[in-house]
């Protein structure tokens, strides 16, 4: 299969609008006659589906939660990035790009930064436009702080609730087109199957999760905004109910799936006290802006953090790195986090854990204005851990975060499935091999209110539609494959819970496919999980039945689709062989530690297409060029 990415050469920073200039256009009167689903209302669906009802198109929006604005991108707390260069600080659209493209190690598509860059003005400007309350300085100014692989401060924010704030903001248009009869909202349903019809998406096939009932849709475009599938993991920041079924099986239909092992483990979450915990939560990156991160400097010091004096404690990430220092990129800072816990330096009773302090930012700056920067992040570490992080540092480790990997899209957004286009954290577009902090905001507002608005129109332009209706074989299949996938669930009455054959697999995917990985590790996980996956279908025990709310079906179905997805991660991760960003392969390292890359051999995104279960899938590769961030080491030095 030839990837034809369409990505537009010439002038990079002209690429975007010639390219818009040769879409093809559907004109005003017509495209209420056009219907597009948009599965998910992230920040990524959510925009997206508010700005083509905005445009005119009849638009049917998904999602499994009892409210749109439950998404999982309320989480989000530190930021997002935009280059309008406020502070003055040598900010530029085209710093931006660079950082992006460095910091994802030279994996990403030049062209798509290039324009999710671009684009970061116009988030802001709409944002504030729609009331978002964005964090503001004394003179009026929207204020800003700075993440991690970034000398500059671009990252816009509101509190530690950025996310949630941003999500308001396309909630409330979203609202307004479900009020106008733009949008026929569905919560509460959850797509389990794609419709593929003459090779185009023109469906999907959804359970309602109160009554159980299965049911098509029709349209002529689907959109996915679906997120990321770090719940692979089982502990992971996600919320609970993340999960990969709609891109998995979209990918069973025919979509690739790009660099699926390219995952972001994010250095500052609250350390694993137990067995039995079921969730990570996060530290806002921002809170490095402040909080110094340090160990002891010798091994087994037990001592309280209070009692030992500043020239026995090691502040690794100033020492290693002085010109970011505690603002080095995530994947820099969760392996070094690592390797001092590794050392016998880490804290705490597990000894995996260092502090971040904030100690000296609180004698410099006030408590008032360390309270006013993070107050809800140090009041959610209060309640959980019983500390108080005014007067002792946090204790934190690195955790599954985010997922680079997703469905392979073109410079349209659109996968390789005619008709279906995947947005925001679902796709893998713009990311590389490790994402910048405050840009996944960035990237699913880019997507939603920009990119894909433009888009979409070429193709709903350019393509006849035959008309099709829910008799159609292709729509019958889809709700036999749904229905038969929940019986079988429902009828296996084995001996145990979802749960415990997902903590399981999480297990197994952090040890040999999470921070680091090597090959003996990934062939152990590959030749582990197929009888894993078989058991889990002789012997998984779900409860209740398909014609009430049931979360344990529920989770059964992801589960069964989380099996399938570890072992491609496992594939993509053992046939990388090469570290990059977040992929760090034990065997190809620095004489320093870092990631060591191989451009010759590995400067690609790896595109897998599924060829049945238990069948080894087939690789396509899409070459990346590089003309103008010239790939060389990654230094924060
Ligand atoms: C704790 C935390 C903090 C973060 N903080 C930041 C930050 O400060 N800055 C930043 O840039 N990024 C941050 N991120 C990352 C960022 O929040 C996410 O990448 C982003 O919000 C994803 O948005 P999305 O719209 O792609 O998906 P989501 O917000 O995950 O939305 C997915 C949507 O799809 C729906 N859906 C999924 N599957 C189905 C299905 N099968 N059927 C029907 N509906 C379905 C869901 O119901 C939901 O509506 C953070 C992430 C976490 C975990």
């Amino acid at each position: 299969m030839e990837l034809d990415a369409k990505a537009p050469g010439g002038p990079i920073e002209t690429r975007w609008d010639r390219h818009r200039f040769n879409l093809k256009l559907v004109n005003p009167a017509n495209k209420r006659k056009y219907t597009v689903i948009v599965v998910g209302t992230g920040l990524a669906g959510g925009s997206a589906a508010a700005s083509l009802a905005e445009l005119g198109y009849q638009v049917k929006c998904f999602c499994f939660q009892d409210s749109p604005r439950r998404a999982h991108s309320i989480a989000a707390q530190g930021g997002i990035n935009a280059a309008k260069n406020y502070h003055n600080d040598g900010d530029s659209v085209y710093r931006l790009f660079y950082d992006t493209v460095k910091g994802g190690d030279f994996r990403a598509r030049e062209a798509n930064v290039y324009r999710l860059a671009q684009l970061s003005l116009n988030i802001i400007d709409q944002c504030v436009g729609q009331g978002v309350p964005f964090a503001r300085e004394y003179s009026g100014y929207l204020d800003n702080r700075s993440f991690g692989g970034a000398q500059v401060s671009r990252t816009f924010y509101a509190r530690g609730q950025t996310g949630q704030q941003l999500l308001l903001g396309a909630y409330q248009a979203l609202e307004r087109q479900i009020g106008a009869g733009q949008v026929e909202m569905h919560p509460r349903t959850e797509m389990l199957d794609l419709i593929v019809i003459d090779g185009r998406a023109r469906g999907i096939t959804t359970r309602d999760l109160i009554t159980g009932k299965i049911e098509s849709h029709l349209a002529d475009a689907v959109v996915l905004g679906t997120g990321g599938y770090g719940n692979v993991y089982y502990l992971s920041t996600n919320a609970k109910g993340s999960n990969a079924t709609a891109i998995w099986r979209a990918h069973k239909r025919g979509a690739l799936l790009a660099n699926p092992c390219f995952t972001q483990i994010h250095p500052t979450c609250i350390p694993v006290s137990g067995e039995y915990q079921s969730k990570l939560t996060l530290m806002s990156e921002s809170l490095r802006n402040d909080g110094r991160v340090w160990v002891p400097a010798k091994k087994g010091d037990t001592r309280p953090p209070a009692q030992i004096p500043e020239a026995e404690r090691d502040y690794y990430l100033e020492r290693r790195y002085p010109s970011f220092g505690n603002l080095v990129p995530r994947d820099v800072a969760s392996r070094n986090a690592k390797a001092v816990c590794d050392e016998g330096r880490g804290v705490g009773e597990s000894g995996l854990a260092v502090y971040l302090d904030f100690r000296d930012a609180i004698e410099r700056l006030g408590r008032h204005v360390i309270l006013e920067r993070y107050g809800n992040l140090f009041e959610m570490y209060e309640r959980i851990t019983g500390e108080n992080p005014y007067q002792a540092p946090m204790r934190i480790y690195p955790a599954i975060h985010y997922t680079m990997g997703g469905l392979w899209v073109d410079y349209n957004l659109m996968s390789t499935i005619p008709g279906l286009y995947v947005i925001g954290e679902a796709n893998f577009s713009d990311h590389g091999a490790n994402r910048l902090g405050a840009s996944a905001l960035m990237q699913g507002l880019a997507d939603g209110y920009f990119v894909l608005p433009n888009t979409i129109s070429d193709y709903l332009a350019s393509t006849k539609f035959e008309k099709v209706d829910l008799s159609h074989p292709a729509v019958r299949e889809a709700e036999t494959q749904v229905t038969s996938i929940t019986k079988r669930l429902l009828e296996t009455k084995g001996t145990r819970s979802v749960d415990s054959y997902h903590r399981e697999l999480g297990k197994l995917m952090w040890e040999h496919c999470g921070m680091s990985r090597n090959a003996e590790g990934l062939r152990h996980a590959l030749g582990t999980i197929p009888g894993l996956r078989e058991q889990f279908w002789r012997d998984v025990r779900v409860l209740g039945t398909n014609e009430e709310l049931n979360q344990s079906l529920e989770k059964a179905g992801r589960v069964a689709d989380f099996f399938e997805l570890a072992e491609l991660m496992c594939l993509d991760a053992l046939e990388r062989n090469e570290s990059c960003g977040g992929h760090f392969r034990e065997e190809y390292q620095t004489p320093d530690g870092e990631a060591a890359r191989d451009d010759e051999h590995y400067s690609y995104a790896a595109a897998w297409e599924f060829r049945g279960v238990g069948n080894p899938p087939a690789l396509h590769k899409e070459p990346l060029g590089f003309e103008y961030v010239h790939p060389a080491q990654r230094s924060y030095k």
